[in-house]
């Protein structure tokens, strides 16, 4: 006799039917034959919320020694996908990748025995209580618990006398004497209300008395978790992870995720706010979704009716998806109301020639506005960039903005502005706006609130015969001292010990974006005096400082670097700066000008110290010369930096100390004299606020490495010695390494490993 089988199915109706061969939850399918027709059929596990089997099955799934223990851990609450809800036993070992077994433990079951399938359930919850979890992943101590149920209890015992009293600073003694005294008088008539007497009296006000009853009844409703975070006797995080337990969630940290661009157009911009949730990933058409409120079922509901799709919940912190959604949804901003916005005084100026203006629907007001909108909205946002993406046919126009360092969407333009607006660009940027399939490149000078603000353009012919724009917004930059720039007491002494040289060569590396140029106007900055002649040649020029004789080189007319570097020769400088040393001609002119008495400051861009003198040997510069001309190498990066206004001490756990110091290398942590494992050890950690869109890290932190020109330092170079050679030897004469530079960096609480690690291999 085939076990006979009850299936639940996703649109809610029930079959009967009895078992073809075997069942195996990993087939995805069941094989049946139908109660009521006799037909045979095979059903996807996709439509099935729950299979029911008779006890025939019971010992195929379950041999007789197996049976498990009576305990609250495996007991759960499952609610399926067609509304109903089960209390089950839930077996650890018959869990498959579809779907598990369990045990129904209610009367009104079919059959005891139940295989549910994941795709078919919307809700598990274990009952097992939150404390139980909490105690167990050791977060709260046994004492504790009783004191917050005893708190919780009490809360729901109090009287609406004591309430009154409390909110409204009367003693509790008048409030005993006066229902003392209506009670013994014998006037009122039975079940008279406490506060109806109290108001009687004259002691209160029918409006403090209502207060008082809403407040009995909201501490009635109390939960524990609530009350645990209030006391605060767990932190936010960790209740969310207990529960994420409680409900066989997956709790996450949103923190170095990137989502999936097909999950974030499958929801709406306003649902992801209103529910304050976050999808993450979309694979197999399932959609991933982390919410930071898993008690809420009718999150689920709504997003599963909003898309249709199959969902996994996830769990993350209130903050982290906060920061994820400010980062990665952009607001829906009226295109309307950015064109007719109330704009500052701009202009679009030009520096030689004015370019002749076509009448064209590009040069319409409304477009006009719009794009001088964006250029100077992006410049009071403080992007470095500007990216104009317009999708193919009838796809909207997405511009992107860079800000310290990450891109993000911020406006989504209709489709009709696309051509109109790029159009614009190329006008304004003196290109041919009849081109449209060979890459130009341009500039813009606009005029905001008196300030000239210059964007370099690059327009590139893109698919579906649409036309990308990137613009670098340029002149937002300012000078900083070199104290301000985040270096270490030494590597700050080091550098200002070569400022103090009168000839030889100080190179600054990194990759594009590292703050190079920023670092080395600093540096300018602490030697421009009216007693040097100080000349920079730079492509673009992103700083101008007074007293410098700054060159924008023009290739267009043949003005290069090594043009221009030849004609300071032959003006009497005593420093030089060069914007970067892109050839080999570039390199050796500028080391030969370093030995011929002049102050070099240069670019490279390359990753490390070590790995600048092998990329200048390959580039032809004669080792010697270079060796002799060598006064040092500083190699930077950006990373995040916590956010001042939240950021938050804590005591690092043994296991994170260890991991501090192991990134360091433990030798060296301990040659060092680094920082001891003590009690009162104490580092930052991000929280999230308002100041920083929740994310807990605000502005960047500059780390360094920084390799002195010494004896040893120009031997290795003369000895051709290989990057990681260098870099040892470098070590041993007390260079700190980038890595180690970053670290030191968590000490001081100003960031965190992970940031450290994003940006030092
Ligand atoms: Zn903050």
């Amino acid at each position: 006799m085939a076990p006979k089988l009850i299936l639940e199915l996703v649109d809610g109706q029930k079959v009967e039917a009895s078992l073809i061969g075997s069942f195996k939850p990993d087939d995805g399918k069941i094989d049946i034959l139908l109660e009521k027709n006799g037909e045979r059929c095979k059903i996807p596990l996709s439509e099935i919320c729950c299979i029911f089997f008779n006890d025939d099955f019971d010992q195929v799934v379950f041999s007789s020694d197996n049976e498990v223990k009576d305990n609250t851990e495996s007991l759960e609450e499952v609610e399926t996908v067609s509304g109903k809800h089960f209390q089950i036993r839930f077996f650890e070992e018959q869990e498959f990748q579809t779907g598990f077994y369990a045990r129904s433990i209610d009367k009104h079951a079919p059959h005891k025995l139940v295989f549910f399938v994941f795709d078919g359930i919307v809700l598990r919850s274990q009952h097992s209580r939150l404390c139980e979890i909490l105690e167990k992943k050791g977060l709260l101590q046994r004492s504790d618990i009783q004191k917050i149920l005893k708190k919780q209890q009490s809360l729901k015992s109090r009287r609406v006398g004591e309430i009154i009293s409390e909110q409204n600073k009367i003693s509790i003694n008048d409030v005993e004497a006066v229902l003392q005294k209506s009670s013994k008088s014998g006037t009122i008539p039975p079940n008279t209300r406490v506060g109806d007497i109290l108001i009687e009296e004259g002691l209160v006000t029918r409006q403090q008395v209502d207060e008082a009853l809403a407040s009995q009844h909201s501490g009635k409703k109390k939960k524990i978790g609530q009350l645990l975070v209030e006391t605060g006797l767990v932190s936010e995080d960790q209740l969310l992870l207990a529960l994420s337990t409680k409900f066989r969630m997956r709790f996450v940290s949103l923190e170095n995720i990137t989502p999936h661009r097909k999950a974030l157009d499958a929801l709406p911009g306003y649902l992801i706010r209103k529910l304050h949730i976050f999808p993450l990933e979309y694979t197999d058409d399932r959609l991933v979704v982390a919410t930071s409120n898993p008690t809420d079922s009718t999150i689920s509901n709504i997003i599963r009716f909003s898309t249709n799709q199959k969902l996994e919940l996830i769990v993350a912190t209130f903050n982290d998806i906060a920061a994820a959604i400010k980062l990665y949804i952009p607001e829906q901003e009226d295109i309307v109301k950015l064109i007719t916005r109330d704009s500052e005084e701009s202009s679009v100026i030009t520096e030689e020639e004015e370019p002749e203006d076509p009448v064209l629907k590009e040069s319409d007001s409304q477009i006009v506005r719009l794009c001088n909108q964006i250029l100077i909205d992006a410049y009071e946002k403080n992007a470095s960039d500007i990216h104009f993406e317009p999708g193919t046919r009838n796809g909207l126009l997405i511009i992107r903005y860079r800000t310290e360092g990450f891109c993000k969407v911020v406006h989504r333009i209709p489709s009709m502005y696309k051509k109109p607006l790029i159009s614009r660009l190329k006008i304004i940027s003196g290109l041919d706006f009849t081109e449209h399939r060979k890459p130009q490149s341009g500039k813009i000078l606009l005029s905001v609130k008196n300030k000239k603000v210059e964007y370099r353009v690059e327009i590139t012919p893109t698919v579906g015969g649409n036309e990308d724009a990137v613009l670098r917004v340029l002149s937002g930059s300012k000078t900083y001292p070199l104290e301000d720039m985040g270096f270490s007491q030494d590597n700050l002494e080091n550098l200002k010990d070569i400022l103090t040289k009168s000839f030889g060569i100080l190179l600054c590396v990194g990759p594009t974006g590292s703050g190079k140029t920023t670092t080395l106007h600093s540096a300018l900055d602490c030697i421009n005096s009216p007693i040097r002649k100080i000349w920079t040649v730079e492509d673009p020029v992103e700083i101008t400082q007074p007293g410098l004789r700054q060159v924008q080189v023009n290739p267009k007319v043949g003005y290069t670097f090594q043009e221009a570097l030849r004609s300071f020769l032959r003006a009497d400088p005593d420093v030089i700066m060069i914007g970067e040393m892109r050839d080999s001609e570039t390199a050796q002119i500028a080391i030969q000008a370093s030995l011929t008495g002049h102050f070099v400051l240069s670019t490279l861009h390359t990753n490390s110290a070590p790995e600048t003198i092998v990329r200048l040997r390959e580039m032809g510069v004669d080792p010697l010369n270079f060796s002799d001309a060598l006064l040092g190498i500083l190699s930077q990066r950006l990373t995040l930096k916590l956010c001042d206004h939240c950021k938050r001490p804590y005591h690092p756990s043994d296991e994170e100390y260890t991991e501090l110091v192991d990134a360091y290398g433990a030798d060296w942590f301990k040659a060092h004299n680094m920082e001891d494992y003590t009690d009162d050890l104490t580092l930052m950690k991000k929280v999230g606020c308002e100041k920083c869109d929740s994310s807990g890290y605000k502005g960047r932190i500059a780390l360094h490495e920084l390799l002195m020109g010494t004896e040893q330092a120009k031997n290795a170079i003369k000895k051709q010695y290989s990057a990681i050679e260098i870099k040892n030897s470098c070590l041993a004469e007390n260079m700190k390494s980038m890595k180690m530079d970053g670290i030191s960096k968590v000490f001081q609480g100003i960031t965190v490993l992970s940031q450290v690690l994003k940006v030092c291999a």
